[in-house]
C-alpha cells in the first residue's frame, strides 16, 4: 500500500524565491511565508519502499509558460531517475532549482534520508558536448517507452546500443499515460472471470479501429501482449496482481495497472537495467535529425545535434530503431494530416508531451518511408480544461462515472469508443463536460487516480469540485440541480437494472447515490496520432515503393496501421512493449 507521505511527515512546504540565490534554503512549512517572497509550493509521496513516487508542483507562482517546461519535466525526471540530482531544464533553470530545493526540503522536514537521493543521475554523464563520430550494433531514436524497450531488448539480443533522445529527459508521452497496459493470458484466472481471450483483444481491436489496422499486425500485438508483460516484470517492473479495469475507450475490462504511478514504472526499470549494464547508453538532449545510408540504401546511421548544438555522427553496425513517437504537439502537422476532425487548430490543446512533434515522421518522409492513415488522429473527451493534460481525471475506470454536460445531462455512452464519445463532446456546450463520480471510490479522499492524485487535491486546488450532497455539488458547478438528479437517478436506475440504456451503454458499477459527490471538468484533447510509418511483422521500416528500406525498424506511436480509425485505450503501452521488443530483437541480428 502506498502512503501519502504528507500526512506523516508534513511534507507540503512552501519554498522561497530567495533560497534559489542561496539567502534562505527554507521558507516553512503550511501556509506560512518568508518575508512574504513568491512561493512554488510542491508535494511528495513516498512508496512503502522508500523510492519517491510522486512529485507535485501544486502551486507556482513563476511565470506561466517559461516555468511549464520544468514542471513538465524535472519532478517526473526525479521520480524516473529517483534522485535530486537531476538537470535542469535550459530556459527555466530557476523553477527547476526551485522545485530540486523545494523537494529536497520537503525530504528533509519529513525526515526522510537523502542519501539514497544524492546519487550521479544517469543524465549527468547522459550528454556529449562535442563533435564525435560514436558507433553501436544498434542505434534508437528516441528515449520513451518504444525506443526503451527497443533498446533493453537489443542488448539482451548481444547489441552494443546508443539511444539519442532529444529532450533532457527519458519517458515521451509514455511516462504521462495512465498506465493502462491492454493484455490477455488467456490461461488466466481473470482473463475466464472477464470472458476475455486474446482472439476477443484481437476483434475488439480490429473492430473498434474500423477494421483499417493491418490483421496481421494487430494479431502480433495481442497474441505477444502477455508475453511482453512478463518480460517487463521480470526485468523488474510491477503491476498490481490479480485484478484488470476497463480504462475510458477500452471496451472491455483488461487493462493491467503498474504499481509505479502513470509511466513512470517503465522507466525506473529500463534505467536501472542501463545504468547497470555495459554497452548500453542514453544520449539526452540529443536531436537525430539525418539518416545515413550506405551505397545500397541501407540505413546505417544517424546525425543528431548534441546538447551544444554540437554534431553527433552515430554509427550503426547493425540497424537503427525509429522510436520517435507522435506528432500531437505540432499543430501545422495535424492540420496538414488530420482527416477525422473539423478543425484541429491550436485552440484544441493536448495531453502530449511537448518533445511530441512528429521529427520522425520528417526524417522518414525524407527516405521515402511508406506513411499509412496519417490522418487517423486520436481525440480525448477527458482532457484538463487548463492544458488538455490527463492529470485531474478523477475516474478510476469506466464503471466509476458518468458524464454530464453544462445542463446537467448525460449525452454519451461513457463507455464507448474514444472518437464517438469525443465526436459527442463537440455537439455540447463550449465542447465542455462534467465527470460525476460519488465517494464509492475515495471513501477518506485520500486514495490516487490513475494519475497519482488524490481528489483532496484535486479539489483543494479548484480542479475539482465537492458536495456533500448532489444539490451542494450542482451548485457548485453551475449545472442546474434537477437535471444533474434525473440523469443520475436513470443512470442508477441502470446499475441496478443491468439494461442497455438509451445511449448504448452496458457497463455499470455501483450507483453513483453516495455522498459526498465529485466533479470534474473535461474537454476534447489531441492524445495519439495513429497513423505513421508502415511496418513489416519484424518492425522493419517501408519504403513506399514497397521494399523493406534495409537496417531501418520502427516501433510505437510513430508507426502506422495498427490501431486503425480509433484505437482501444490502454492498447498504446501494449503496441510500444510488443513492438519495441520486435523492432530491437531484429535490429540486433540484422548483421
Ligand atoms: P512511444 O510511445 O512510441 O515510445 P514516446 O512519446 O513515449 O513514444 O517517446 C518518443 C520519444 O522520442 C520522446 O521522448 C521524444 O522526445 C523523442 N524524440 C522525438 N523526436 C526525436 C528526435 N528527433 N531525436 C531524438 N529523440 C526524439
Amino acid at each position: 500500500m502506498k502512503r501519502l507521505l504528507s500526512v506523516f511527515m508534513c511534507l507540503i512546504l512552501l519554498f522561497s524565491w530567495g533560497s534559489v540565490s542561496g539567502d534562505e534554503t527554507l521558507a516553512g512549512t503550511g501556509d506560512s511565508l518568508i518575508g512574504g517572497a513568491e512561493a512554488l509550493k510542491v508535494e511528495v509521496r513516498l512508496a512503502e519502499d522508500g523510492s519517491i513516487l510522486a512529485v507535485e508542483v501544486v502551486e507556482n507562482k513563476d511565470t506561466p509558460v517559461i516555468s511549464d517546461a520544468a514542471i513538465d519535466v524535472v519532478p517526473a525526471s526525479i521520480v524516473a531517475q529517483q534522485s535530486l540530482l537531476v538537470d535542469a531544464v535550459a530556459g527555466a533553470t530557476y523553477t527547476s532549482d526551485a522545485i530540486l530545493m523545494a523537494v529536497r526540503d520537503a525530504l528533509t522536514k519529513g525526515g526522510v534520508d537523502l542519501t539514497p537521493f544524492e546519487k550521479e543521475t544517469a543524465e549527468t554523464p547522459m550528454e556529449r558536448a562535442e563533435d564525435e563520430a560514436l558507433e553501436a550494433d544498434v542505434v534508437v531514436i528516441g528515449a520513451g517507452g518504444a525506443g526503451l524497450t527497443a533498446a533493453v531488448q537489443a542488448h539482451m539480443n548481444g547489441a552494443s546500443v546508443i539511444v539519442l533522445e532529444k529532450m533532457p529527459k527519458v519517458g515521451g508521452n509514455t511516462i504521462l499515460s495512465g498506465g493502462a497496459l491492454n493484455a490477455v493470458d488467456d490461461r488466466s484466472e481473470t482473463a475466464i472471470a472477464n470472458n476475455d481471450s486474446v482472439e476477443w483483444h484481437y476483434q475488439q481491436t480490429l473492430a473498434g479501429g474500423d477494421y483499417q489496422g493491418d490483421p496481421a499486425l494487430v494479431h502480433i500485438l495481442v497474441s505477444q501482449a502477455w508475453d511482453a508483460v512478463e518480460w517487463v516484470k521480470e526485468l523488474g517492473m510491477p503491476f498490481v496482481e490479480g485484478s484488470t479495469f476497463m480504462v475510458t475507450g477500452g471496451l472491455w475490462n483488461r487493462a493491467h495497472k503498474p504499481q509505479d504511478p502513470v509511466g513512470t514504472g517503465f522507466f525506473k526499470t529500463y534505467m536501472a537495467y542501463i545504468d547497470s549494464h555495459e554497452g548500453i547508453e542514453v544520449l539526452l538532449n540529443t536531436q537525430a535529425h539525418t539518416f545515413l545510408q550506405d551505397a545500397f540504401g541501407r540505413v546505417n546511421g544517424v546525425v543528431a545535434t548534441g546538447a551544444s548544438g554540437n554534431t553527433l555522427t552515430v554509427s550503426a553496425k547493425r540497424g537503427v530503431v525509429m522510436a520517435a513517437g507522435g506528432f500531437s504537439r505540432n499543430v501545422e502537422m495535424r492540420q496538414t494530416f488530420n482527416t477525422q476532425w473539423a478543425d484541429l487548430g491550436p485552440q484544441i490543446p493536448s495531453t502530449n508531451h511537448p518533445g511530441a512533434t512528429g521529427d520522425g515522421i520528417k526524417m522518414l518522409m525524407t527516405i521515402g518511408a511508406d506513411l499509412v492513415q496519417m490522418g487517423n488522429i486520436q481525440l480525448l473527451p477527458i482532457g484538463d480544461p487548463e492544458n488538455g493534460s490527463l492529470s485531474g481525471n478523477i475516474e478510476f475506470g469506466v464503471d466509476s462515472r458518468i458524464f454530464v454536460n453544462k445542463e446537467g445531462e448525460r449525452f454519451v455512452n461513457e463507455g464507448g469508443r474514444r472518437d464517438e464519445m469525443t465526436n459527442a463532446l463537440f455537439e455540447q456546450t463550449d465542447n465542455f463536460m462534467w465527470m460525476i463520480m460519488d465517494s464509492d471510490k475515495y471513501p477518506t479522499g485520500e486514495e490516487l487516480n490513475n494519475f497519482n492524485e488524490s481528489i483532496n487535491s484535486l479539489v483543494a486546488q479548484g480542479r475539482a469540485f465537492k458536495g456533500e450532497t448532489l444539490e451542494e455539488l450542482a451548485e457548485k458547478i453551475g449545472v442546474p440541480y434537477e437535471n444533474l438528479k434525473a440523469s443520475l437517478d436513470l443512470y442508477n436506475a441502470h446499475c441496478e437494472s443491468l439494461e442497455t440504456d438509451a445511449f448504448g451503454r452496458t457497463v455499470y458499477g455501483t450507483p453513483i447515490d453516495t455522498a459526498p459527490f465529485y466533479a470534474a471538468g473535461r474537454v476534447p484533447t489531441v492524445h495519439h496520432t495513429m497513423g505513421g510509418v508502415r511496418i513489416t511483422p519484424k518492425a522493419q521500416v517501408l519504403h513506399e515503393n514497397g521494399a523493406i528500406i534495409p537496417g531501418l525498424y520502427a516501433a510505437g506511436e510513430i508507426t502506422g496501421g495498427i490501431h486503425g480509425a480509433n484505437r482501444l485505450g490502454g492498447n498504446a503501452l501494449t503496441d510500444l512493449l510488443v513492438f519495441g521488443r520486435i523492432a530491437g530483437e531484429n535490429a540486433a541480428l540484422d548483421k
